[in-house]
């Protein structure tokens, strides 16, 4: 599952995004959070999950530009106390190092996402293996290592590569994910305890 690596020292936490809409903010703990479908939309920093046709995740950043500031100031032509400003504030988020100024980002996995005066955070796609209860489908899904039907419901592990995920078997009597090294179909390492190959520590400063 997607998730958002946040920073606080000297700690990474992985923050699985199950959902599809959160709210980060810079000054609340945790700083990712489901959005609550009342919440006004101004001023926040949104990360929404859209599905394409073949299944993928995609996650849109939203950081609506706040709004112009209106001073009054001197004309400086005639330096009539009278003129109307507007001040635009900078950016409140930067993308890699970036600022993001169109308001709205596809975001790739390994971005980093800085929000003014907080630590950064990193979208990482990448799944772990693990024993769930098979969800099923409209047509029936064979298991690439037994060629046995799986049925829904019963314990079995997804491949996480996300070019391959096959689902295999994974029961007590028929151990299909761990029975070898590698997946059924792909070279992705079957262990289920392996934790996440990618952590952000060697980019921090
Ligand atoms: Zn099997
Ligand atoms: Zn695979």
């Amino acid at each position: 599952m997607a998730h958002l690596w946040t920073y606080s020292p000297p700690n990474w936490t992985a923050r699985l995004l199950t959902g599809d809409l959160f709210t980060l903010s810079a000054s609340e703990e945790p700083p990712v959070r489901p959005r609550t479908a009342d919440e006004v939309a101004t001023g926040r920093i949104v990360l929404r999950r859209t599905t394409d046709s073949d299944g993928g995740d995609n996650w849109l950043l939203f950081a609506p530009p706040p709004p112009p500031l209106l001073e009054t100031g001197a004309d400086p032509e005639d330096g009539d106390d009278n003129r109307t400003l507007f001040a635009s504030p900078g950016p409140s988020v930067w993308i890699n190092g970036w600022p993001l100024l169109t308001g709205a980002r596809l975001l790739r996995d390994k971005d980093e996402i800085r929000m003014e005066g907080a630590e950064p955070m990193f979208l990482s796609t990448e799944v772990l293996a693990r024993v769930s209860a098979f969800p099923g489908g409209a047509r029936p899904a064979f298991c690439p290592r037994c060629r046995q039907i799986i049925e829904s419901g019963t314990p079995a592990v997804q491949c996480p590569n996300p070019s391959c995920r096959m689902w295999h078997h994974h029961t007590p009597d028929c151990q299909c994910w761990t029975y070898a090294a590698t997946c059924a179909v792909c070279d992705q390492s079957t262990a289920l305890d392996s934790g996440y190959r990618w952590i952000p520590e060697e980019t921090v400063p």
